[in-house]
């Protein structure tokens, strides 16, 4: 039931600058795993995101090369605190 606290803008975007031109450095942030491309099936490569494993550290926020991923604090403000951002 928790609201959705990674929201990617525009999914062809996505595809077409962050994956073909930048090569997809979404899942190279960190090891975790929250960002996917999953290469199987005729939509291939589908750009899947695992919000259960985010760390909530706005990584992906900051450095995705079109600004196109949006971070928000989880449902209760969980994560933590860093006070000089
Ligand atoms: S906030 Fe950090 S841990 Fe969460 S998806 Fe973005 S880069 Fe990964």
């Amino acid at each position: 039931d928790q609201q959705v606290h990674l929201v990617v803008k525009d999914m062809a975007l996505q595809k077409a600058s962050e994956h073909d031109i930048y090569a997809g450095p979404s899942s190279r942030y960190f090891p975790a795993g929250v960002y996917e491309r999953i290469e199987e099936g005729a939509d291939a490569p589908r750009f899947q995101i695992n919000a259960q494993n985010c760390v909530h550290c706005k990584t992906c926020d900051i450095k995705d090369p079109n600004q196109n991923i949006t971070w928000t604090a989880p449902e209760g403000g969980g994560g933590p605190n860093y006070p000089n951002m």
